[in-house]
């Protein structure tokens, strides 16, 4: 029987992926025996490659090759491929001509490679939402934390106020929170940011995958995402951004590739990126994350929005409809979200209800505090709570599945 969630009609979704990822004909097991088609509702942790970047990694692989090294074919083709990946990068976010992209293990590591860059004595103003990614490294230099308040206006008047009180040298702030998928007005905050003398930095781990990010326009200094929330495998991410400080700065990773120069007394160290790039790079991950970047940068402006826009408010339509479910959001004036919506189920640890919906419906989504402990205590959910993220390759079925799964939780228990 239909579950009562959707027995009447819930705002439509897409009911076909905007773009075909790999594994979506994956089979997960039931604990109850045999298998379900699984849903991947854990994009915001790592997105499902796209099938182009699949194809792509597949069609290079024979050929990889230490990059900037050798004279040989597969080395040539191998730097070619990585010079053109830092383009492609460059390009996606709309990087002005003198930018830096350097290639970076994921975001953690962009953001606290640019955190050993900013000038001496230089303080960093956050907030207080930021994933831990966001917010260690900054510990490591001289930072004020700033109180999200209980709307977005009070936030930025409050941030507006710690810039004009004291100077600072860097605004860092996240693009989309890992938490409640709210988006931060960008453009806003690089004016506030720039008009107080400081540089702004946007972590955008989650909103790379599901908005466009233009540089010069939104007059951002410095942005980090990840590949493998980008539709590309692990281990390649970027800190793009002005070259002063990235030249400036100490050699991220002492080592082969970063010099110009060495004799057993001195190195004469090479300018961004190759001074951050120490050791051989990784050239399969840039070259994937860019194929990553060129598919999505093909799609047509505004349709990723759309297509998850949908599905986020079906989602949260439904969750509305179930007793003892509590979505959690943080301001009731933040503009728009991407496809990230963390719930709590009322008289069930996370755990047990990220368990269920996997054992019981092969449901994957993320439960804990998500990277994000300050967060997750402001938001009244110290304990824990649930995730379900979704992208390009998602659908109305894959939230259907969710929803009438935490119902029949809710109404049948586990
Ligand atoms: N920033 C945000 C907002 C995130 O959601 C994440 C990962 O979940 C990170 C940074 C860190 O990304 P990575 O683990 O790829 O370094």
């Amino acid at each position: 029987c239909t579950p009562s969630v959707l027995a009447s009609p819930l705002p439509a979704a897409p009911t076909r992926p905007l773009l075909p990822v790999v594994g979506a004909d994956l089979r997960a097991p039931l604990a109850t025996g045999g298998d379900t088609r699984y849903v991947n509702l854990d994009y915001a942790a790592s997105a499902p490659a796209l099938l182009a970047v699949a194809d792509h990694v597949a069609e290079i692989l024979p050929t990889y090759a230490s990059v900037h090294r050798g004279a040989g074919y597969a080395s040539q083709l191998s730097t070619q491929r990585y010079e053109d990946a830092r383009g492609t990068v460059a390009r996606f976010v709309g990087a002005r001509p003198d930018d830096v992209v350097v290639f970076t293990r994921n975001t953690t590591d962009a953001l606290n490679l640019l955190a050993g860059c900013v000038p001496d004595g230089g303080e960093v103003v956050v907030l207080d939402i930021e994933h831990h990614a966001n917010l260690l490294p900054w510990q490591r230099r001289a930072h004020r934390v700033v109180e999200a308040a209980s709307t977005l206006a009070q936030t930025l008047s409050r941030l507006q106020v710690e810039l004009a009180r004291r100077p600072a040298a860097l605004l860092a702030v996240t693009g989309a929170s890992n938490v409640t998928g709210e988006q931060l007005p960008l453009g806003a905050l690089a004016g506030l940011a720039h008009r107080h003398g400081a540089r702004i930095v946007v972590d955008a781990a989650q909103l790379a995958p599901h908005r466009r990010i233009d540089v010069v326009a939104g007059e951002i200094d410095y942005v980090a995402f990840s590949g493998h929330k980008l539709y590309a495998p692990f281990g390649a991410g970027v800190l793009v951004g002005r070259r002063d400080w990235l030249d400036a700065a100490p050699p991220y990773l002492a080592g082969g590739g970063a010099v110009r120069e060495v004799t057993l007394t001195a190195t004469d160290w090479a300018p961004a990126p190759a001074r951050h790039e120490g050791g051989s790079p990784n050239v399969i991950g840039a070259a994937a994350l860019a194929r990553a970047c060129e598919a999505i940068a093909a799609l047509p402006e505004g349709c990723a929005e759309v297509h998850e826009s949908a599905l986020r408010r079906r989602l949260l339509a439904g969750l509305d409809r179930i007793e003892g479910v509590r979505t959690l959001r943080l301001w009731p004036d933040s503009g728009s979200a991407i496809g990230v919506v963390a719930f709590t189920v009322d008289g069930y640890p996370a755990r047990q209800v990220a368990e269920y919906l996997s054992a019981e419906h092969g449901i994957g989504v993320r439960d804990g505090r998500f990277c994000a402990h300050p967060l997750l205590s402001k938001l009244g959910a110290d304990g824990a709570a649930l995730r379900a993220s979704f992208g390009l390759g998602s659908t109305a079925d894959d939230v259907d599945r969710l929803l009438a799964a935490v119902e029949h939780l809710v109404t049948e228990g586990t």
